[in-house]
């Protein structure tokens, strides 16, 4: 609920306006997850509420933790849907990649999420609660975030086909009185939903944007990402250029590009790459190469360390900023586009 819904229902059980500022600084800001612990509301008013409202809906199934310290939360809404979360720690800065769906409903080739298909989009409250689950584990429950936290929509599903819940959701997860995790903060990631790259570019205090490209031509992206025959490189080209007139001052935005082995690594890409984002003159986009997390039951194999070497020098020859995503978690399933509810001991064959 945002601040105006908890304080309409304050006002329908006949309380006083601060008790809704009481309640969202408990639950977001000191991210109790136990009415009864709210001490500040009387005994009556918490009793209320635990009769008549719900705060956490998610349930954590099973947590991973791979070598690297990154963790996987394989949680669970109240009608049994998979919901993913990662954290990602880091000595500048901890990240959590959450979801905005349970599964996804497009057919990325080279992602396992599209092997669930959607089963349905995550309420505001169950996108908000992903992150508090991962905070709470981490730090306890507190207004502790030792590190900052950066949050990336680049979970299990396609945040522009959830797109109010998801501005819902950063909207309270803006405020001060909350988590106060700003805007500028957050990264969404879409596979190209066009008309919504458009109203995000209208959004006041919005995220900021990348599009997962992974492909420099028409034929190659309707194979890898199905969404292209829907919306096709030129509009969403077209579309990226309207949101980059649009950006902040210094403000960028991202294009990935998913590195898959002998079939979008080549030099010819890369050349093809730089030529696509000339020709519509987008000088504030760089590009963040992922290279592929393999999965047996994929058919596709990462570009191999060289072949990505290659493939960022030849894009920063032709004049583009391209940076390598190292890759986070892939013993436990948890890097991209390896969220599938995936049970890493059935997966690696140990049960
Ligand atoms: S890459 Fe993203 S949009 Fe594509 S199928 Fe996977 S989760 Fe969905």
């Amino acid at each position: 609920m945002t601040r105006a819904e908890l304080t309409s229902m304050f006002e329908e059980f006949g309380e006083p306006k601060y008790r809704a500022t009481q309640v969202f600084t408990a639950l977001h800001g000191r991210r109790i997850r136990d009415l009864e612990n709210i001490t500040d509301l009387p005994k009556k008013l918490r009793a209320k509420l635990i009769d008549t409202t719900d705060v956490s809906r998610l349930t954590v199934e099973t947590k991973y933790e791979s070598i690297d310290g990154t963790r996987r939360y394989l949680m669970k809404t109240h009608d049994g849907r998979p919901v993913e979360a990662v954290f990602i720690p880091s000595e500048k800065r901890d990240t959590i990649c959450f979801s905005s769906q349970s599964g996804c409903p497009l057919k990325c080739d080279f992602c396992l999420t599209a092997k669930l298909g959607l089963l349905r989009n995550l309420t505001a409250g169950e996108i908000i609660e992903q992150i508090v689950t991962v905070l709470n584990d981490v730090y306890g429950e507190s207004n502790e975030t030792p590190h900052g936290t950066n949050l990336v929509g680049m979970g299990a599903g396609e945040p522009f086909l959830n797109f109010d819940e998801l501005i819902k959701a950063l909207g309270i997860m803006s405020d001060e009185d909350g988590l106060f995790i700003v805007p500028d903060r957050v990264t969404i990631s879409t596979a190209g939903i066009v008309p919504r790259i458009y109203d995000l570019a209208n959004v006041e205090t919005r995220p900021h944007l990348a599009i997962s490209l992974s492909a420099p031509n028409d034929e190659l992206r309707d194979k890898l990402m199905p969404i292209n025959r829907k919306w096709n490189i030129h509009e969403l080209m077209t579309a990226a250029k309207e949101f980059e007139a649009n950006l902040r001052r210094g403000e960028r935005f991202t294009f990935e590009y998913v590195m898959l082995g002998g079939v979008n690594d080549r030099d010819e890409d890369a050349r093809d790459l730089a030529k696509l984002l000339s020709k519509y003159q987008l000088t504030r986009a760089k590009i963040n190469l992922i290279p592929h997390n393999g999965a047996e039951q994929l058919n596709y194999t990462a570009s191999t360390p060289d072949a990505v070497k290659r493939f960022k020098s030849r894009l920063e020859s032709l004049g583009l900023d391209a940076y390598v995503r190292q890759p986070r978690g892939r013993d436990i399933y948890a890097a991209c586009g390896q969220l599938a509810a995936m049970d890493v001991e059935k997966a690696v064959g140990r049960r």
